[in-house]
């Protein structure tokens, strides 16, 4: 099958569905122009100043610097909050929310983004399930309470030495404050807002079993396989349907279809197919 076949083969599951499950990676992003860390180099494309200093993606997402430094540990996730506050979600973004009305599909999202841009094109925070949490809320870094809070910080920072300009404290006890991220050797990182998201998502499976469900899974690579491994259960299930869109890890086994492209170039292909 060529992928213009693959491409009708995926719209007719958007008609028959009756929920949707998107399930998105790092790669969902890079249409929007975000960065995706994949491998050494591209985390130090995206960020020269780390390879000057010899520091890993793994390094630099390292909750010990919030306590040891805290303008270093700001300075990589105060230029992302920076970041993914400017960013507009891509056009994919809203071909999904469209087919959920035309086609009056209930859905729920699952990712492994921290950025919010699921919610910034006007999903339902309801219905969202961020895995690794997100940069747009903020926790304590002893952590002194379980509290998790909205960053509504302002945070400049300096390139040429990526340190940041202020740095949030804590709203019960004064120290630093970090995001809500699950980072690489993280004990401390309070999971209270990601477990009630999935609670919410399990209800959502459980309230749809039976149905036809598709999963729509974009730019989740077998790096951090979370995502995939999300969409893989759902598939085995009765009546499901995974659409993989992924330019360079897309195998999937049949009945399910394999999208070889970006996500934007997958959805707008689906769209054209459906019209
Ligand atoms: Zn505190």
């Amino acid at each position: 099958m060529d992928l213009q076949d693959r491409f009708k083969s995926a719209a007719m599951a958007v008609q028959k569905a009756q929920a949707l499950v998107i399930t998105a990676g790092a790669g969902m992003g890079v249409d929007s122009g975000l960065p995706d860390f994949r491998g050494e180099r591209g985390f130090w494309n995206a960020y020269p100043m780390y390879e000057r200093l010899g520091i890993s993606f793994a390094g630099t997402a390292n909750p010990a610097h919030f306590e040891r430094d805290p303008a270093f540990g700001w300075g990589f996730y105060g230029h992302r909050t920076n970041l993914y506050r400017e960013t507009l979600p891509h056009a994919g973004f809203s071909l999904l929310l469209d087919w959920c009305a035309s086609f009056g599909l209930d859905c729920f999202v699952v990712t492994s983004n921290v950025d919010g841009q699921f919610q910034k094109a006007g999903f339902a925070e309801e219905n969202i399930l961020e895995v690794h949490g997100s940069i747009h809320y903020l926790q304590c870094t002893k952590p002194c309470s379980p509290a998790i809070w909205e960053n509504s910080e302002t945070i400049p920072i300096d390139f040429t030495t990526m340190r940041a300009g202020h740095i949030p404290k804590c709203v019960h006890c004064g120290s630093t404050a970090r995001p809500n991220i699950l980072m690489f050797g993280d004990w401390s990182w309070i999971s209270d807002r990601t477990d009630r998201q999935e609670r919410a998502f399990d209800e959502f499976v459980a309230d749809h079993r039976g149905r036809s469900i598709l999963v729509i899974e974009m730019g989740a690579g077998t790096a951090i396989p979370t995502i995939r491994h999300t969409s893989e259960q759902l598939g085995r299930q009765k009546g499901v349907t995974v659409i993989r869109i992924n330019p360079r890890e897309g195998q999937i086994a049949s009945p399910h279809v394999s999208l070889s492209c970006g996500a934007l170039e997958g959805l707008r292909g689906i769209s054209d197919a459906l019209h």
